[in-house]
C-alpha cells in the first residue's frame, strides 16, 4: 500500500526546515527541568544513509543538506550553526554519510534523568525495523518506545501526557505523514483538533508540503483555526528553494506550523531561512515566510 521511502528524501530542503525548527523548539522547552513527553507519529527508518543509491537517485541530500556542510557553524545563526552541530555528532569522522531523522534527532536530545520519554510510531514494516533497529543501538533506548502501528490513531493515547514527580504535563508532538493519500491532510486536522482538545498547552509541529493542491493550500489555514479557537499561539514558516529549471517537478518547497511555538522561535527561524534559501535556493520562486499570531 505505502510507496513512500523517506531514504530518497532523507536531509532535503524539507528536511532541514523541519528538523532546524524541531531542534530549535525542544532546546527551548528544555530550558526548563520538567520531563516532556515527545510523540512523533510518522517516525520513518530513523537513520539515513547520504551515500546510499536511493540518496544519490535522487541528489534530494546533495541539493540540501550537503550544501550546508562546510558552513562554519560559528558563523552562522545560532539555531541554525545548533543544527549542523547536532548532525555532525552522527558523522564522528567528518564525513557527512548519516542523516538523524526525526526519531533519532530526539533520542539525541532525551534527557532521560529528567524523565523525558519518546513514543515513536511508524506503519511502513520495512522502516519500522530499520527504526527498531536504530532505537536498540542508542543509549537512550529505554526512554522509547517504537509501535508498528497508525500514529494518527495512537496520538489520542498519547494525550494528555502522564503527569510527572512534579504533577508537570508537559507534550511535543511532531506530526510528519507523507501525504501519500490525500486523506492525510483531513486526517492532520482532525487529529490536531482532538489533540489540541485534549492537551490545549502541548507544543504541536505539523510539517507539510506546498504543492498544487487544495488541499495542500488549505492546510495551514485550518491549523491556525485550530489555534485561534483554542486561543492558542501558532507559528507558520515557510521555505522554498524555488526552480532553475521552470519545468523540473519534485518539491520545491514546505512549511511547518507550531501551536504553541516557543516565543523566541519566530525570530530564531527569521534569521535562519534567508541563509537557508542563499544557500539551497535554486532560482525561480525562490523565498521563505514566517508568520505568528494568536496567544
Ligand atoms: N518524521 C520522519 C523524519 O523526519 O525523519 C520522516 C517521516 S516520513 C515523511 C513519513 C513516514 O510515515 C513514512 O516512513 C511512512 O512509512 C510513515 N507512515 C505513513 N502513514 C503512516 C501512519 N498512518 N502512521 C504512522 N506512520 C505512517
Amino acid at each position: 500500500m505505502f510507496s513512500y521511502r523517506h531514504a530518497f528524501h532523507a536531509g532535503n530542503h524539507a528536511d532541514v526546515l523541519k528538523h532546524l525548527t524541531l531542534l530549535a523548539t525542544v532546546r527551548h522547552l528544555q530550558q526548563k527541568d520538567s520531563a516532556i513527553h515527545f510523540t512523533d507519529t510518522h517516525g520513518g527508518a530513523g537513520l539515513y544513509r547520504l551515500d546510499s543509491d536511493m540518496a544519490r537517485q535522487s541528489g534530494e541530500a546533495a541539493a540540501g543538506l550537503l550544501q550546508l556542510r562546510d558552513l562554519s557553524p560559528d558563523a552562522l545563526p545560532a539555531a541554525l550553526g545548533d543544527y549542523l552541530r547536532q548532525v555532525a555528532q552522527f558523522n564522528p569522522d567528518g564525513a557527512w554519510r548519516v542523516y538523524p531523522g526525526s526519531p533519532l534527532l530526539l533520542m539525541s536530545l532525551l534527557r532521560p534523568a529528567a524523565g523525558d520519554r519518546l513514543r515513536v510510531f511508524e506503519m511502513h514494516p520495512s522502516d519500522q525495523k530499520h527504526l527498531r533497529g536504530h532505537i536498540a543501538q542508542h543509549p537512550a533506548q529505554r526512554a522509547v518506545q517504537m509501535v508498528l502501528g497508525d500514529g494518527f490513531e495512537a496520538l489520542r493515547s498519547q494525550l494528555p501526557p502522564p503527569a510527572t514527580a512534579g504533577n508537570s504535563r508537559r507534550a511535543c508532538v511532531l506530526i510528519d505523514p507523507s501525504y501519500e493519500v490525500k486523506t492525510d491532510y483531513a486526517r492532520v486536522v482532525q487529529s490536531v483538533d482532538d489533540a489540541v482538545r485534549r492537551f490545549p498547552t502541548g507544543t504541536y509541529l505539523i510539517w507539510y508540503p506546498i504543492i498544487g493542491r487544495a488541499e495542500a493550500h488549505d492546510l495551514p489555514r485550518k491549523l491556525r483555526l485550530i489555534a485561534q479557537r483554542a486561543q492558542r499561539p501558532w507559528l507558520h514558516a515557510t521555505l522554498s528553494v524555488g526552480r532553475a529549471d521552470p519545468h523540473a517537478r519534485g518539491l520545491n518547497a514546505s512549511g511547518m506550523v507550531v501551536i504553541n511555538p516557543p516565543y523566541t522561535l519566530a525570530s530564531q527561524l527569521k534569521e535562519c531561512l534567508p541563509t537557508l534559501v542563499t544557500h539551497l535556493g535554486q532560482g525561480l520562486g525562490q523565498g521563505h515566510s514566517v508568520e505568528a499570531g494568536g496567544g
